[in-house]
This record gives C-alpha cells, structure tokens and sequence, in this order.
C-alpha cells in the first residue's frame, strides 16, 4: 500500500511522509523532531520506521528539525550537493573551514561510524523523552545568530559530535541532482529544477508500486519543464500560496512583498488555477494545495480558486481537492 500524508505545509513549517512497499520516507523536515514525531505518531506512522529525509531546498521552514531528527534516527539525508553546502552555511556562518577541509572531515567520520556499525545501539525513537536532544534542538533553531559560538572540532574517536560541537553533522549524507531519478528502497524520485531563491531547489515526482506523487511548492512561476513533470500524477500536492490582492494590501514591507511575488519567490492562487485550468492534464486523484501562506491567503480562497479552475473539466469531476495545514497533519491518502 502507498500512503502520503502531509504533516505540516506552511511558512512555519513543511513535511511529508511518503511510505509504500518496504520503505519510509520523510520529505522535508521543516518542523522540530518532537513535534515531527507528535504529528508522525498522531498520522498513526512509526517515526522508528523512517528510512530516509529528502530535502527539497534549505530555508528554514523545511529545514529546522532535519539535524536532530537524523541523528534520532540514524538515518540518511538526501540533498543535492549545493542544498547541502546552503545548509551548513546557514548552521556554521562563522565556521573557517574551506569546503574540501570539511569534506575530508566527513570522510573521516564517515569510516569512524563504520567501525562502529559492528556494535550498533537501538535507538529510541522518542524525541519527547530526551531533554538534551530537545535543548539541542532549541540551540539548533538559533545556530544561525551572530552570537553563535564557532564549534569547536569533533572529538577523534568519541562517537558522533554533539550537535554543539558541529550542528552539520548528519549519520549519512547522500547527493542527487535535479533531473536524475533515484531511488531510495521501493521509492522512485524524481527531482525537478522549481524557480525559489534558494541554492539549487527541487519538486519531486515520487513512484511508489506504480503511484506517481507529484510534489511542488516553493516555487515562484510553474515554467515548462515543471508544467511537463506534473502530469500523468495520482497526488499533486502544488503551492497555493497567496492572494494577489491580499499580499498587496497585506502588512508585509514593500520589499517581502516583492521577493513573493517575484519570478522566485511563491505561486499565488491565481498561478495555481491557471495551471489547473489549462496546462494541467487532470489525472491525479488528489489534488492538494500547499504552502497556504497565513498572514495572505484564505483557505477558502484558495479552494475557491482551484475549484474554479478546475470546473468544466468533465474527466476531473471524480477528483478530491484537499488543502494541507499548517498546525496539524491531514489524513493520510492511500492507494
Ligand atoms: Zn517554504
Ligand atoms: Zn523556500
């Protein structure tokens, strides 16, 4: 059975569980590891059951649990090559390492883990019960400030280093590259270029027992290459971020307002529903609007758009249209 359940979409957060076959993954981790967790459990998934996160891109609403909750669960994490350098910038501004001194880090870490993969420890999977591991993800959540210490150099041959001693560190660390599909146990990705102020973000296609999931948000305009990855979908969950005339008269400053609306910046309703309603093919079962912006948009709004968009297409009349949330996780969609 495939299963996708959005946990959390929005500026304050993102992530998604897709699972099917014998593997489970996370994309996103935009909300803290407990809250993950709470809302994981909540959705009726095993976070101890989680094989992998796959990052789309590295702001901070889809970032902000991702070390904590990797190292819980002694998991990989996906990112394209650049995502990943974004990333480590962001935790380490003041870190003087040149990028091939930390990738020669890594290497040495990565063959001390090894060695230890002989004596492996069952982990908990439990972020409510571990208060360092909550504190650290407090401390994570502010690594960014100027006030942030530089870390001091991981321990030789201590085990992994504490998220103080480097916040980056991660279990495992895999690349792909927009445009090459991969795959993660039953899980097929594959990642497309999206137009975001971001270092190198993605959307993916994911195919699970022959569903095809289509995933874009983040994105400032749906150009073509993107219009061509999200056909022939059962789920397209797409961005719907904001209402023109909202943001507008909205309570952003002039220049928030015109990073949104920019060629990078997010996908309004009406850009939504003009997909919809013309270059979209109309297969997917479900369609779920994402990345509703809280202080510019309506839910309702937005539904309304979509629908609109969507009606007259005789083939889509069978169709569910579902709005993901911020606060709390929609109910899982199975196939
Ligand atoms: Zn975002
Ligand atoms: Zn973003």
């Amino acid at each position: 059975m495939v299963r996708f359940t959005v946990l959390a979409s929005g500026s304050k957060g993102n992530s998604t569980v897709v699972s099917g076959g014998r593997t489970r993954i996370l994309i996103d981790a935009g909300l803290s590891c407990r809250e993950l967790f709470r809302r994981m459990k909540l959705a009726g998934e095993d976070p101890a059951t989680l094989d992998a996160i796959v990052i789309t891109h590295e702001h901070q609403d889809h970032v902000n649990g991702l070390a904590v909750t990797a190292r819980k669960l002694g998991i990989p994490v996906y990112f394209t090559e650049a995502t990943h350098r974004a990333w480590m910038r962001w935790l380490t501004p003041r870190r003087q390492m040149t990028y091939a001194q930390w990738v020669e880090l890594c290497r040495k870490q990565a063959a001390e883990r090894q060695a230890e993969l002989d004596s492996p420890e069952s982990e908990s999977a439990d972020c409510a019960g571990d208060p360092e591991e909550a504190e650290a993800d407090e401390q994570l959540q502010t690594a960014a400030t100027p006030d942030a210490e530089d870390p001091a150099p991981a321990p030789v041959s201590a085990g992994p280093p504490s998220l103080k001693e480097d916040p980056t560190w991660l279990p495992a660390v895999e690349y792909f590259q927009s445009g090459q599909p991969f795959s993660i146990g039953d899980i097929g990705l594959s990642p497309f270029t999206i137009p975001h102020d971001a270092a190198d973000p993605v959307g993916f296609v994911c195919t699970v027992e022959r569903v095809r999931l289509g995933f874009a948000t983040d994105l400032g305009y749906i150009p073509p290459n993107v219009m061509q990855q999200l056909q022939n979908l059962d789920l397209l969950l797409l961005e719907s971020n904001h209402d023109l005339e909202m943001l507008r008269d909205g309570p952003y400053p002039w220049s928030v307002k015109q990073r949104v609306l920019s060629r990078v910046g997010h996908l309004s309703n009406d850009a939504t529903a003009e997909f919809l309603s013309s270059a979209y093919d109309g297969q997917a079962a479900y369609i779920i609007l994402a990345h509703l912006s809280e202080n510019n948009n309506l839910p309702e709004l937005a539904r309304v758009a979509a629908e609109r968009a969507l009606m007259g297409r005789a083939s889509l009349l069978a169709n569910r249209l579902l709005l993901a949330e911020q606060h709390q996780p929609l109910s899982p969609i199975s196939f």
